[in-house]
């Protein structure tokens, strides 16, 4: 079967790939993912291949982001899947390189960790996962060169953390933020959503409508950022599958918590909650427009597979 992408599985060769393509005048864009690929991930390899020359997505499920009491075991992989649904998004490479490739003779003994971001939200119930992702990212983009890489604003602390990253070391590289795609009934997709059985998928779905109706407040005037978290929490509350991680409401630029919601400053509603043996997150971004709320719930898969744009209110 021709699948039109090339499995490279060497650090050497990748690099020699991402190098042609630059010295020929091409442009590198790379979407790091961890596979189980789905329609997010999709979103990501199309934003690159409308723009790119050579895009390579790299499926590697990073064990130095998992806490020793984590799913690193569990977490699906499909290699010839990921390949499949890269090469129809416009892919050229599938890096999937071998634990023992990127990490010889066993975890790296040089970390990166960026400050003070990293402290709030996931960081604070997952230890060591933020150096985890840094650090690899930090070593794709060492191999993969000057590229655009591409993320998605599902994991909006990650986004945000890859970002300072960048900056602060001066990679040569763009970090493009695309958006959250969600299932038709709002479930943010996840690679994790495979581990809910029927009635868990079913409950999951509060987290997606706890945010709709807090976009929707925020739409009908309300300002407090106490009575914004507590609607999320009285939702999530009703459901006994749902056991809630966190819910914060934090600025966009520095994740500090907001204890009032001033009209003008981005900001971030984000919550995570254990689903059975699922670990979800989701996010309601929101910017100002003269003191009118824009609020960005993402985009969400339509009955032909396009994606449309959520628009505030109650969920379907
Ligand atoms: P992962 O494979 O979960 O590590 O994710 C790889 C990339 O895909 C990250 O940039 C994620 O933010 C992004 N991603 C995962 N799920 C979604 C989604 N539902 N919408 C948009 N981007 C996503």
């Amino acid at each position: 079967m021709s699948t039109g992408v090339e499995v490279v599985t060497g650090i050497a060769e990748l690099r020699r790939r991402c190098d042609a393509a630059r010295a020929s005048g091409g442009r590198v864009g790379l979407v790091p993912t961890m596979g189980a690929l789905h329609a997010g991930h999709r979103s990501l390899v199309r934003a690159a291949a409308a723009r790119d020359d050579l895009v390579v997505v790299s499926v590697f499920v990073n064990p130095i982001q998992f806490g020793p009491q984590e799913d690193l075991a569990a977490y699906p992989r499909d290699l010839a899947g990921d390949v499949r649904v890269a090469s129809e998004a416009g892919a050229h490479v599938v890096f999937a390189p071998a634990v023992e490739e990127m990490y010889p003779g066993g975890p790296p003994r040089t970390t990166v960790h960026v400050a003070g971001l990293t402290a709030r939200l996931c960081g604070a119930h997952r230890p060591g996962h933020f150096d985890g992702v840094t650090t690899v990212v930090t070593k794709l983009c060492a191999i993969v060169g000057a590229c655009r890489a591409y993320f998605g604003r599902k994991d909006f602390q990650q986004l945000r953390v890859v970002e300072q990253l960048v900056a602060d070391l001066n990679l040569p590289v763009e970090v493009v933020g695309r958006p959250l795609v969600r299932e038709p009934d709002g479930l943010a997709l996840s690679s994790r959503n495979a581990y809910l059985s029927v009635e868990e998928r079913t409950a999951a779905r509060v987290l997606s409508r706890a945010l709709f109706d807090a976009a929707a407040r925020l739409e009908e005037g309300v300002r407090d950022a106490d009575e914004l978290l507590g609607a999320v929490r009285r939702h999530l509350a009703c459901e006994p599958a749902v056991r809630p991680e966190y819910v914060e409401l934090v600025d966009v630029d520095r994740l500090e918590p907001l204890t009032a919601v001033d009209g003008s400053t981005p900001m971030v509603l984000a919550l995570a909650a254990h689903v059975g043996r699922a670990r979800l997150i989701d996010n309601l971004v929101v910017d100002w427009d003269a003191g009118r709320p824009r609020c960005d719930l993402g985009v969400r898969v339509g009955p032909s597979g396009e994606l449309q744009r959520v628009a505030p209110g109650p969920a379907s």
